[in-house]
Order: structure tokens, then sequence, then C-alpha cells
């Protein structure tokens, strides 16, 4: 079988992952010299705790399992299986954790409510304002700055993997796609996998998906070992798996945090720096800037649940994900262009978890 895999992120690396590991011929095309999209621009969480019951859930499952799988082949996306704790700081934000706690489904998450003193015992960085907090074993991370590279890297020792970088595809037509050099390039299926290019010749397949921009940092290195990544109460507000009764009792967020429809995420990288995260913007033509106000109550945020000042930020900046329209069916967006040709977009915010899974998918007969 060959296949003709279209976009360099982490969703078309895995499809060429895992058909080279079927032993398929693979062409893998990409516009700029490297991904530069949103597979290297975020967080690099594996984040099953967010998920929705059901086959949310099951889909970030097999993924997280699948990561395991090719971090053994691929050492160097530096997965660890680090869990997770998302911090309460009110009594209403411990009411939504005690339920999603009980909840059926909360052992196969890996799920459990811990109060201060354990949530210290398991991550004994978080020195700061906090009552309780829901871990979760389940959640991992890699690094998202190496990860598609490194896989890459060991696809390119494979004599039946090409990648073509530099190259734009601008047409598809059956089995087969066209660059911007005017070569055509077959395969028994194409797999177009363009994240959050909408437009051009895709403009008339993406109606069911919108961009959503959001605005990110990373500090130096943080003078303690986290032992788990952590999330605060305002991420209740974002994950469908917090959709519980409860929730309605949380009342209003912060101005600042409503206005940019925020909630903070922090994963310590392999140096010891801390990735801190997001804001989230719906409405396009998207901000050029990165603006200050936001990073200002994130940086609060995170240093109230830690308790200790943060190093210096080292680097900004701003990541577009392509993602379902609110209402729309499925858990992403996969659809027939052209016979042979299929568009898999649309993972939104769990992209980098789902990946691999999104591919085997793909690539099941
Ligand atoms: C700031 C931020 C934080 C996030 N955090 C997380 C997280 O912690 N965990 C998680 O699970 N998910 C997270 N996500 C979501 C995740 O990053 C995305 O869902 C995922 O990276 C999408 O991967 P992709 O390969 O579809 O898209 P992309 O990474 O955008 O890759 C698409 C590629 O296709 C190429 N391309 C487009 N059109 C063409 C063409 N015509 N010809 C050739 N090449 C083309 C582009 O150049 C690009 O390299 C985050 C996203 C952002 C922005």
């Amino acid at each position: 079988m060959n296949i003709v895999v279209v976009g360099g992120g982490i969703v078309g690396t895995m499809h060429a992952f895992f058909a080279v590991q079927r032993g398929f011929r693979v062409t893998h095309i990409e516009r700029e010299d490297e991904a530069r999209g949103a597979s290297v621009r975020n967080f690099g969480l594996v984040w099953i705790s967010g998920r929705a019951p059901g086959g949310d859930l099951e889909l970030a499952l097999r993924a997280r399992h699948l990561w395991e799988k090719v971090a053994a082949d691929v050492p160097d996306v530096g997965f660890r299986p680090n869990g997770s704790l998302t911090v309460a700081r009110t009594s209403a934000e411990v009411a939504v954790l005690e339920e999603v706690a009980r909840a059926p489904e909360a052992d196969r998450r890996g799920v459990r409510l811990l109060d201060r003193r354990e949530a210290q015992r398991v991550n004994p960085a978080l020195h700061g304002e906090f009552s309780a907090a829901l871990h979760c074993v389940q959640d991992g991370a890699v690094e998202p700055r190496k990860a598609v590279r490194a896989i890459q890297t060991w696809l390119r020792r494979r004599e039946t993997y090409t990648w073509l970088p530099g190259r734009e595809v601008v047409a598809v037509s059956d089995h087969a796609a066209t660059d911007d050099r005017g070569e055509t390039h077959r395969g028994d299926r194409v797999v177009l996998t363009t994240g959050a290019w909408h437009r051009g010749m895709l403009a008339r397949h993406t109606a069911g998906v919108r961009r959503v921009r959001l605005q990110m940092l990373e500090t130096e290195p943080y003078g303690e070992t986290l032992t788990t990544s952590f999330a605060d109460g305002d991420s209740l507000r974002y994950y469908p798996a917090f959709d519980v009764p409860a929730l309605k009792g949380l009342g209003a967020q912060a101005l600042i945090a409503r206005q940019h429809h925020m909630q903070l995420l922090v994963v310590q990288r392999l140096d010891g720096s801390l990735t801190i995260g997001d804001t989230h913007a719906y409405d396009e033509p998207f901000d050029f800037d990165l603006d200050e106000q936001p990073y200002a109550h994130l940086l609060a945020t995170a240093e109230q649940i830690l308790g200790r000042r943060l190093p210096p930020v080292r680097r900004r900046w701003a990541g577009v994900y392509s993602q379902l329209r609110p209402g729309a069916s499925g858990l992403y967006h996969r659809t027939t262009v052209a016979p042979g040709v299929v568009l898999v977009t649309g993972p939104g915010g769990r992209g980098m978890t789902c990946s691999p899974a999104i591919a085997e998918e793909t690539l099941a007969p």
C-alpha cells in the first residue's frame, strides 16, 4: 500500500509513523522546512483528565497507550507518565472535583480526590494556596518542540519513507495530491493533515471546523522539580469531564480570565523550565499582538499555587489549532475530499494527545 500524507505536524507524522510500521510506503509532504504550527507550540500534555466520558475518554486512553509504544521506539519524544493535579481553591471548585471523583468512569480515568496534605505528598512543589486537588495518574507529557522532529528522524532512516518539505499541496484529485512545483503524488490513499489551514482548496470541506488562538509562555528553569503537571480551577470550565451538576455553582470567573477564556496549565519541561498557558480566542481576525494582561494573570495564579516566585520568562508565543465547531458531532473532523483523499483535522486542544489514535483510525483496514 502507498500512502501520501500532506502536513508535517503531529497528526500527519503519526499517520506516517504507523503507516511505515504497517509496512506501507509513505510520501510525506510539508509546505514549511519542518513543522511550525500547533504541534510544536503546545504544552505537550497527554491529557486524559479532561476528556468527556465515553468515546472521547476512550480515544484519549488508546492514544496514551500508543504514545508509550511510540516512545519505546523513539525515546526523544520525551513521554513520561507524570500525572496531574487539578487544584481547587474554593469550596465550589472542591464540589466539582468531588463529583468527578465519584463518577462511574473515575477509575478508568485514573482520578482520585486528595486533600491538600495528600496532594503535597504527590507534588511537594505546590507550596501555595489550594485546599484539595484531583490527582490523575493517567495524564502524561511529551516534549512538543522535539517530538515531531524525533519521530521524523526515526522515519527518515526507513527506506519506505520519503520526506518532501518545502512543497505546498495546491490541488487534489482521485488518489492524488499535486504540489506547487506541479508534481503529482499518487497513493492508494492520500491523507490531508493540514491542521488549521481551512482555506484555499479546503474551504469547501472545512465548514464544520473553526480556528482557536492561544497565548503561551515558557520560563527559565525552575529551581524545584514538579513531579506532576497542574491546572487551576478555571480549567473546570473548559474540559468536558467537569461538566457535572456542581459546575453551575462556580460563579463568575475573574474578569481578565473571562475576557480571554483562560485557564492555568503548567507543565515542567525536561530541562526544568515551565510551560504556562493559556488563553482562547475564537473570533477572527485574530490579534497579531501578544497581549500582556492575560500573561500577568497566568503568572500571578501560578505563583499563588506554587507559593514561590517564578524565574524570568524566556519566551512567549501564540498558536492556532483547528477545532470542531460547537454542537458538531464526532471527536474530530474526518471528511472525504475526493475518491481516495481524506481530510483529518479539528482535534482541537487534544490533538497532541489523540494524534496516534486518530492515525490508527485512518489506517484501520
Ligand atoms: C498553544 C497550544 C497548546 C496546545 N496544547 C495541547 C496539549 O497540551 N495537548 C494536546 O493534546 N493538544 C494541545 N494542543 C492542540 C494540538 O497542538 C493540535 O491539535 C495539534 O498539534 C494539531 O496537529 P496537526 O498536525 O493537525 O496540525 P499542525 O501542527 O498545524 O500541522 C499541520 C501542518 O500542515 C502543513 N500544511 C498545511 N497546509 C499544507 C499544504 N497545503 N501543503 C503542505 N503542507 C501543509 C502546515 O505547514 C503544518 O505544518 C494545543 C494547541 C495549541 C495551539
